[in-house]
């Protein structure tokens, strides 16, 4: 039998976490055959909710799930840990400026990072779901000098099913019928879905659309403000497609995209079209034998230039904020 791997999700007892849980311990995250053993970090005042939800994992029975354990303390939570995902996070309140945002969320992701560097197992995958994701991301990895840079992602996974599916809809298609989707940059309202070097059954996909006002006007838009038209709809913030992303996000990273086709995950850059290095962006990615390398060679016409150049400009400015403030 295999050893379990070491799972550990923070903000165990959120929306997304109770989503999130299940799922992972089922088998949906790593694959059928893989034992996991999960680690729940919560905040003090949420660890008696984490204890109840842990209590209906055991009710599940789940064949792959060898083991709970529930703390708040972040060395206990990552110590060994071979996959972390970061969910907990400093919401942003109203009248909350966004240096108080990045401030609190230091707190959290500056500790954490310290005991990801501290604990865990030499193949650590990192996610970073709690936003501003990218930037928590960057803030973790500064702290974790030991662990190679690469191990710390952010989640624009979900931006990118969403871009699927309205795509989808306009065309009349499965989502299944479309690849090489990308979204490029901060997973925020300036992140750019990019069609162009999308396909369609083969075709362009941009071409096969054949309308800019729409891609301009209605396609961009709504996949960037998704999140926000899901809370005015459901009263809460999405968080089983939030959850799903980050299956989907860490599976693919060990287990590789298909042939063929690409996915989107916030990595730190190499410098690869025109991102600064190290800032924390979105790039089309394929990954092999658990390794992911970003998608090099695509052209990028002036259209979607000034997009990417526009959401890399508010990551610099968040980095810029974080160093500032002394996080980074
Ligand atoms: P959720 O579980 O709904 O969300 C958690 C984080 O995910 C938020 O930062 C949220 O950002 C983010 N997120 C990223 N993408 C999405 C998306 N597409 N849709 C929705 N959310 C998204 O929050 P809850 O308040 O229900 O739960 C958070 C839990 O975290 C609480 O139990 C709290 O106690 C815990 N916590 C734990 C910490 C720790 O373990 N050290 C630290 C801080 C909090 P956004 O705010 O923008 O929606």
């Amino acid at each position: 039998t295999r050893t379990p791997v070491n799972v550990t999700v923070t903000g165990a007892a959120g929306q997304i976490g109770y989503a999130l849980l299940f799922r992972i311990a089922s088998g949906h995250l790593l694959g059928p055959d893989v034992p996991v053993r999960l680690r729940l970090l919560e905040i003090p005042q949420a660890v008696k909710a984490a204890e109840g939800t842990a209590m209906e994992l055991d009710d599940c029975a789940f064949p792959l799930l060898s083991g709970i354990d529930i703390t708040d303390d972040a060395k206990t939570a990552f110590d060994g840990v071979n996959v972390a995902l970061l969910v907990g996070a400093r919401p942003r309140t109203k009248g909350m400026e966004r240096g108080d945002l990045l401030e609190a969320n230091g707190g959290i992701f500056k500790p954490q990072g310290e005991a990801i560097n501290a604990g865990a197992a030499d193949d650590v995958r990192v996610l970073v779901v709690g936003n501003p994701a990218n930037t928590n991301a960057l803030i973790a990895q500064q702290h974790a000098p030991d662990v190679p840079a690469e191990r710390f992602t952010a989640m624009t996974r979900l931006d990118h099913n969403r871009a699927l599916s309205q795509l989808a809809k306009k065309l009349g298609v499965s989502v299944t019928d479309i690849k090489k989707l990308t979204i490029w940059g901060n997973h925020s309202a300036t992140q750019y879905p990019d069609l162009f070097h999308a396909e369609v059954k083969g075709q362009n996909a941009a071409q096969a659309v054949n309308d800019q006002a729409w891609l301009e006007n209605e396609f961009i838009p709504t996949v960037a403000k998704r999140g926000a038209a899901i809370i005015e709809a459901r009263g809460a913030s999405s968080a089983a497609s939030a959850a799903n992303a980050a299956i989907d996000h860490v599976h693919d990273w060990v287990n590789g995209t298909a042939e063929g086709d690409w996915v989107s995950m916030a990595i730190p850059s190499d410098g690869s079209y025109g991102v600064p290095e190290g800032l924390i962006s979105s790039f089309p990615v394929t990954v092999t034998d658990g390794e992911y390398s970003i998608v090099q060679g695509l052209e990028i016409d002036e259209f979607s230039r000034a997009r990417i150049d526009a959401s890399v400009a508010e990551l610099v400015e968040e980095r810029d904020a974080v160093k500032a403030l002394g996080l980074i």
